[in-house]
């Protein structure tokens, strides 16, 4: 395993986007939507470096199990991410921007619930990967195209709770 962030540089990069959010939504009413279960270390950091009010809430994506992905339940719950968006802005807060399937998925069901504006902000996004004609609004740090974990980001269930990104090397991502 190789540190690729340290857990001081994501502290700078949380604290960066943190700044960034503040200018764009100061005075108006906005809700962060965490994408299950690799957002939840950033969005715990992030939230708590905004001085602004706002709203939390989560949603599931797909799952990936090791590095493939699975088709898994989209477990949203419309009814009580409808009232938490309506008539306000929406910042949908992910790990990682790998291929943009994810929030390319996410987007247009938030969108259905007619928020105020739907803008995107990950802590990582992979340069070459994107699938997707559109990039993040925020992004803390580009990385190369390796498998990261650490700060949210598992393999196989495991490393989530690591302070900093790590890149697993090609026999740890065998085994
Ligand atoms: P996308 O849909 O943009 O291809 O991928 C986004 C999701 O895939 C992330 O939320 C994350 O769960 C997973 N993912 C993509 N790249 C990586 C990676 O390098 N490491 C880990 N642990 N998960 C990744
Ligand atoms: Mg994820």
């Amino acid at each position: 395993m190789k540190v690729l962030l340290t857990e001081e540089q994501v502290r700078a990069g949380v604290e960066g986007l943190a700044r960034k959010i503040e200018e764009l939504y100061q005075g108006k009413p906005l809700t962060m939507v965490g994408v299950l279960i690799g957002s939840i270390v950033l969005l715990a950091d992030l939230i708590r470096r905004i001085s602004i009010p706002l709203r939390v809430e989560l949603v599931q994506a797909r799952r990936y199990w090791g590095q493939v992905r699975r088709p898994g339940p989209m477990a949203v719950d419309l009814e009580v991410l409808a009232a938490a968006v309506r008539e306000r802005h929406v910042l949908l807060v992910d790990d990682i921007f790998d291929t943009g399937q994810t929030i390319a998925e996410l987007i247009p069901m938030l969108d259905e619930l007619d928020p105020l504006s739907i803008r995107t902000a990950v802590l990582l996004r992979k340069q070459g990967r994107s699938q997707v004609d559109f990039q993040p609004d925020l992004v803390a740090f580009d990385i190369p195209d390796v498998f990261v974990v650490g700060y949210g980001l598992d393999y196989k269930d495991m490393y989530r709770n690591l302070p900093y990104v790590a890149a697993l090397e090609p026999d740890e991502l065998a085994a």
